[in-house]
Formats: C-alpha cells, sequence, structure tokens
C-alpha cells in the first residue's frame, strides 16, 4: 500500500472538497514488538538514503531536515520509540524502487527508510499525472502468509508492518526552510508519520474566488501540503499516541 501527499495546486484535486479522512487516524498496518521487528529490538530504526539527493538542495541540509522530522516524533512525550539512526554508509535502498526499474534493494535496512529523491516518471507510475501532483509517498511492506494474506501475529487486527520506505519526488522544487519550494522537513514530518502508521486526517477547501486552501483541522497529516509546518498539533499527537502509548506492550 502508499500513501502520498500532494502539492495542493494540481487539477485534478477538483473543485470543493477534494480529501475528507475523518477514520481513526490509523492505518490498518502497524509494526509488531519483539521477534517480529527484523532487526530483533523494539526500537525504531530509520535510514537516508544519501545516494538519491535532491537535485536543488545540499546532502547536508536535507538530511538535517529529516532527522529534525524524525526527532520531532521522538519527542512525543506519550511515546517511547526509541528512535535509532543507522548511518548512511552508501548502500542500495529502496524495495519499491528495485521493483519499478529504479534501482535499490529488495533487503531490509531500517524500520523507516528515507529513500532519497526519485525522477517524475517514478510518481507517473502510482497515479495519472503522478509526476506533478505527488509531493512524497510512503510504503508500507507487510508480512503475508503462504496464500499472501496479511499476517497478524499480535492479533491487533492490523496487519504486520516489515518495514516501510519514504520517496521524495524531484520533480519539485525543494527547500531547507525557506521559500520558494517545499520545505523538505514538512513533507518528512508527514510522511513519517505514516512511516509510524498514521493515516491522513482533516478535510481541505478550497476557496473558489481566490484559489486559497483552507484546512479543518490544520495537521501535518492533511494529505495535501499547505507551507511550513514542523511541529505536531494535538490532532496529530492525539493519532500519534493512539498507536505508540503503549508500544512495545501493543
Ligand atoms: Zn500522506
Amino acid at each position: 500500500m502508499a500513501e502520498y501527499i500532494t502539492s495542493g495546486d494540481s487539477d485534478e484535486m477538483g473543485n470543493v472538497i477534494f480529501f475528507n479522512n475523518r477514520g481513526n487516524k490509523q492505518l490498518s498496518f502497524d509494526f509488531v514488538p519483539g521477534s517480529l521487528q527484523l532487526d530483533g529490538t523494539d526500537a525504531v530504526t530509520y535510514y537516508v538514503d544519501e545516494t538519491r539527493p535532491s537535485g536543488n538542495v545540499s546532502v547536508e541540509e536535507s538530511t538535517s531536515a529529516i532527522v529534525a522530522s524524525m526527532d520531532t516524533w521522538e519527542a512525543a512525550s506519550c511515546s517511547e520509540l526509541g528512535i535509532t539512526r543507522i548511518p548512511s554508509d552508501g548502500r542500495p535502498t529502496g524495495f519499491y524502487s528495485a521493483l519499478l526499474g529504479f534501482g535499490g534493494s529488495f533487503s531490509y535496512v531500517a524500520d523507516v527508510v528515507h529513500g532519497g529523491w526519485l525522477p517524475g516518471i517514478f510518481f507517473d507510475r502510482l497515479r495519472p499525472n503522478g509526476s506533478r501532483s505527488i509531493l512524497g509517498v510512503t510504503f508500507t511492506i507487510i508480512y503475508v502468509d503462504g496464500n499472501g494474506n496479511p499476517v497478524d501475529t499480535n492479533n491487533d487486527n492490523k496487519g504486520d508492518v516489515a518495514w516501510r520506505e519514504i520517496y521524495y519526488n524531484d520533480n519539485f522544487t525543494w527547500s531547507a526552510g525557506a521559500s520558494p519550494g517545499f520545505d523538505i522537513e514538512t513533507v518528512s514530518l508527514h510522511e513519517v508519520g505514516h512511516g509510524l502508521s498514521q493515516a491522513h486526517f482533516g478535510k481541505a477547501f478550497r476557496t473558489t474566488s481566490n484559489g486559497k486552501l483552507h484546512f479543518s483541522p490544520r495537521a501535518v497529516m492533511n494529505a495535501t501540503y499547505s507551507g511550513v509546518q514542523t511541529t505536531v498539533d494535538g490532532t496529530d499527537n492525539a493519532g500519534h499516541c493512539s498507536i505508540w502509548g503503549n508500544w512495545p506492550k501493543n
């Protein structure tokens, strides 16, 4: 499965309400504690692939932004994730990039892998016009049984996650903080929300007269970018805590 965030000015979003996700703020798949964690620990590990840099932000700046977003989720007071970075060492990463012919590796690297920036044509494979509408995407790779059905070893009614990987669309202009461009930390914070099993949340409206977006509530987990947002608000925190508040007991 894949969750993506759009740039907010793509035509196919159409007119008034273009998304409305008021579910339980959780994806239907989640990590499981203990032996099924591929690294054998309950800590959430992550890796930043620095071999696929953005076309217009330095690797140093983009990695700093990604690390900052990981630190923001780690700082949530309701959870003890033990988020740990595995140092970048140039190894190939990316199950989905490998699958779609953009290089990579089918091997486990970390629980959450930032696979770097890929060309627009990768995103066209995800949905029509994806190269011009999708900013970033998070893939969830799950365990299946011999019949291809999701495995749920801890009976939490969520399929067991092997790992997640995040890609950014290099067809857009990116920035580290200042405009113009899409802020890397903001998009990373959103994608890592998916990486930590949160779903989209909130309604977006476009005012026809001036084309401006309005959000209700505005949240990191809105499905559309709406400017720099590098802190988690109440809605995002509640969604996070509902998933991770008891980890690793759930
Ligand atoms: Zn998203």
